[in-house]
């Protein structure tokens, strides 16, 4: 069983990315919120897979795939620990670490009503400071409204043709 589960963690692909050291539990959640899971490729997903470093975790590995910004930025909302590798040629060619911004811009929706970020009129970009990494609690630089993890509401930038809002569910 123990060989078995290395094997798992191991299988490698041979072009594209792995990002690794998701919070556990997180892992279907970022492949909704970056639109990957609308993705032809192949994508390998393991959940709550045991960890030296965390005691588990979630991994994504998917076949000729490279995130783009916005994507980097969405999973560093979700899972600030996490790892991407690039892979060509089954080498890691590069490795990064997602890094949650001070500000996040356009990504998440105020749902505070009156705040003039929804204005319709004139709707401007939605801007948030971020006041703690983990757990996560942003402020509406607008409206100064606080929000948690659990709270947000995510603008789904890579899903054009789908609904725009959607509540991440934990
Ligand atoms: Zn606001």
């Amino acid at each position: 069983m123990k060989m078995m589960e290395e094997k798992l963690k191991i299988d490698k692909i041979s072009k594209g990315t792995v990002i690794d050291h998701i919070d556990a539990g997180y892992a279907l959640t970022i492949l909704n919120l970056t639109g990957l899971d609308e993705s032809k490729n192949l994508i390998t997903i393991g959940v709550n897979v045991s960890s030296k470093k965390y005691q588990t975790k979630d991994i994504i590995k998917i076949e000729n795939v490279f995130l783009n910004e916005t994507q980097m930025q969405q999973i560093s909302i979700l899972s600030p620990n996490a790892n991407i590798s690039l892979i060509e040629n089954f080498k890691v060619i590069e490795k990064k670490k997602v890094k949650l911004p001070r500000t996040i811009k356009k990504l998440i929706l105020c749902v505070n009503q009156t705040c003039i970020s929804n204005s319709e009129k004139e709707p401007i970009d939605s801007e948030f400071t971020v006041l703690e990494e983990k757990p996560l609690k942003i402020q509406c630089i607008y409206c100064e409204r606080i929000y948690k993890l659990e709270e947000i509401v995510f603008t789904s930038i890579e899903k054009k043709e789908k609904i725009l809002k959607q509540r991440i569910r934990l």
